[in-house]
């Protein structure tokens, strides 16, 4: 069998999923994928992560449950309370998985927590 990333001719995969030769073909088939399934994903701070969305019950959620809110760049929110972390993206892959939004804080808590104190 041949690597799928390298071509390397290996006699056996220790990875379940894919043939794959060692470690950096692993990491390269991982981003690849990620990349495929680009729509999946929001890049942050080179930082790549995912939005689990709802799960019903008592599935485990992402970061124990805690609420995020993100902004895109081209202005949209969103919130979610079962976001994942991928991994941080490596340099080679920068320029592919580039940075589009950054985590913010609702006005109306902003707010609240200035309300607080008296100028
Ligand atoms: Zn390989």
């Amino acid at each position: 069998m041949n690597c799928k990333i390298c071509g390397k001719e290996i006699a056996e995969s220790r990875y379940i999923t894919d043939v794959l030769c060692s470690e950096n073909c692993f990491e390269k088939n991982f981003w690849n994928e990620i990349i495929a399934e680009r729509d999946k994903y929001i890049i942050i701070n080179n930082t790549c992560y995912r939005d689990g969305g709802k799960t019903p019950g008592n599935y485990f959620k992402g970061f124990g449950g805690r609420r995020f809110y993100i902004r895109f760049f081209d202005g949209r929110e969103i919130t979610t309370d079962n976001l994942w972390c991928q991994g941080d993206i490596p340099e080679e892959y920068q320029n592919t998985l580039k940075n589009e939004a950054e985590f913010y804080y609702p006005e109306e808590k902003l707010i609240k927590t200035k309300g607080g104190a008296n100028h």
